[in-house]
């Protein structure tokens, strides 16, 4: 790992603040970033004093200035050397991801694969920043819209994907036009800093200037600073419902605005004509991968009664292979929960649902022994209940997965629907008449409904995001970059005269 390291920049101490190529001295407290691979510290950063923000902020805020004025295909063009640079550092970058996080190398890959794609995507949108024209009533006029750039844009991200969610951002944001500065989690400040490092090289060879890609580096007070700064026109804040209402309600109180992707709570829909091969690694994925820490994991399971010990049997005896452990071997799975906060969160919903009357087909733990020395592994399990208990409501970011029996298509849509969180749903059918309903407006109330794929593993294109308490906010495809711009309605009279609209007479 240590090659790794150096590749990507990262030294035993870091300085956490940057506005492009410069590092600025901070006086800052230290974060130290442990692996949860081995428990071991990788190296320390050191965090953004008031001084180094304000620095930050002020020198965004020239950035814009200069960087609106670029054409958006020309800045289109400068995220077109970002995603090059993405794909010559994409191992190192994925295993630092893996080594970081703890997500599985594959995973890793994958995460930085998301960046490259967005990043094309986002070279393509450059010249679609498309506002409609209209046809005014008064004659002799014109009427028109036009997107323009907001200015700065804050982004507080979350630990567990700790690079892909600042790219989808700030490549869209960049080319609408804003400066960006980003706080990325505490729990994973060693990727953000490889991520500057590898994108203020793109960056000076352009000649961008100084301000417009920033990091910060802090815990929750310093996201708390950025989305009550008033020169932040968008704060984009991914990360637990908790921190999506603080944020909503500091940045709603200076009128400003928010773009939040907050928990899930993502059930499949298994029905009585699934194709259960499909199904089965569907489910199983879902709800392992990342060891449970994705957003779109898997966490329940609605089935059919028909086919419910069938399929139950299936997943039992595909637990039973699952091969748990470090995450940069290929071999494995499963790789370890973020923290032992997190393996406590885990063991407590555990108690919660057998309390609560669950009952396990597949026994949760904590493993111990050799490789699994930084307590942070655990064993993914199943829990069988008769209703969605108070648990079940809630989303706790780690492996376990809740399994519910249905009768009727409506009955198991209504489970579905019942918990505060709308982000991503799945049905597994071969039934057209199900599948259709539940992506109907009577079906799945989620930002993301898929029919014979699981819920995770969303693709760039898509508008990604999520209703209810996953906060309203679409990311990544589709017109979700009109967040990150103003519309503005211009109308224009090359008549004669002026008349007034509604028919309206006023003679002077
Ligand atoms: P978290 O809420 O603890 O922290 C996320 C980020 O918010 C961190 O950078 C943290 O420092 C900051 N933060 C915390 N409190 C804050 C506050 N009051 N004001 C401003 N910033 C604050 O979340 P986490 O544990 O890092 O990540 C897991 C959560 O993120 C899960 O709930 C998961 O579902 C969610 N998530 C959602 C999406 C999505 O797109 N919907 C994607 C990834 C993760």
């Amino acid at each position: 790992m240590k090659e790794i390291l150096a590749q990507l920049g990262i030294k035993d101490h870091n300085n956490g603040t940057s506005t492009g190529n410069e590092w600025l001295p901070s006086n800052g407290g230290v974060l130290e970033s442990f692996s949860p691979v081995n428990g071991q510290p990788i190296a320390t950063v050191q965090t953004t004093d008031a001084a180094a923000y304000a620095q930050v902020v002020a020198t965004a805020q020239q950035a814009f200035l200069q960087w609106r004025t670029i054409p958006a295909p020309k800045r289109g063009e400068i995220v077109r050397q970002m995603g090059d640079a993405l794909r010559t550092h994409k191992t190192a970058l994925g295993k630092l991801v893996s080594y970081e996080m703890g997500k599985s190398l594959q995973e890793g890959y994958g995460e930085v694969q998301e960046m490259i794609d967005i990043c094309d995507f986002a070279v393509g949108l450059s010249r679609q920043l498309y506002g409609l024209t209209m046809h005014s009533e008064r004659p002799l006029h014109r009427m028109y819209e036009q997107w323009h750039p907001l200015g700065v844009v804050g982004i507080i991200s979350a630990f567990n994907f700790p690079v892909a969610v600042w790219s989808w951002n700030s490549a869209l944001a960049w080319v609408c036009g804003n400066v960006c500065i980003w706080k990325p989690s505490e729990k994973t400040p060693l990727c953000a800093i490889a991520v500057q490092n590898i994108i203020s090289e793109v960056f000076k060879n352009n000649h961008v200037p100084e301000g417009v890609c920033c990091l910060v580096q802090g815990g929750r007070e310093l996201g708390e600073q950025l989305a009550a700064d008033e020169r932040v026109a968008l704060v984009s804040a991914t990360g637990s419902t908790r921190m999506g209402k603080a944020v909503a309600q500091s940045v709603a109180a200076r009128l400003g605005r928010s773009l939040l992707e907050l928990g899930g709570n993502n059930a499949i829909i298994i029905s009585e004509h699934a194709d259960l091969g499909i199904a089965l690694p569907g489910c199983v994925f879902g709800a392992v991968g990342t060891a449970g820490q994705r957003c779109t994991t898997t966490r329940r399971l609605i089935i059919h009664e028909s086919v419910y010990e069938a399929f139950k049997a299936k997943l039992v005896k595909a637990y039973g292979q699952l091969r748990i452990g470090d995450p940069l071997n290929e071999h494995n799975h499963v790789g370890p929960l973020i923290d032992k906060d997190a393996v406590q969160n885990y063991l407590t919903a555990i108690d919660q649902c057998k309390q609560q009357g669950g009952r396990f087909a597949v026994e949760g733990g904590v493993l111990e022994g050799a490789g699994y020395e930084s307590g942070c592994y655990v064993k993914p399990c199943i829990a069988e209940v008769d209703s969605q208990l108070p648990v079940v409501q809630h989303e706790t970011f780690a492996p376990i997965l809740y399994l519910l029996k249905y009768k009727t298509i409506d009955e198991a849509i209504n489970l579905q629907n019942s918990v505060p969180q709308g982000l991503s749903s799945s049905i597994m059918t071969l039934n057209l008449r199900e599948a259709e309903q539940f992506l109907s407006y009577a079906g799945s109330d989620c930002g993301i409904a898929n029919v014979n794929i699981g819920t995770s593993g969303a693709e760039i294109g898509g508008a990604f995001g999520g209703e209810k308490e996953t906060g309203g906010g679409r990311e990544s495809g589709s017109e979700a970059w009109k967040a990150y711009m103003r519309r503005q309605t211009n109308t224009i009279n090359y008549s004669t005269q002026l008349p007034l609209a509604q028919g309206i007479k006023f003679d002077l």
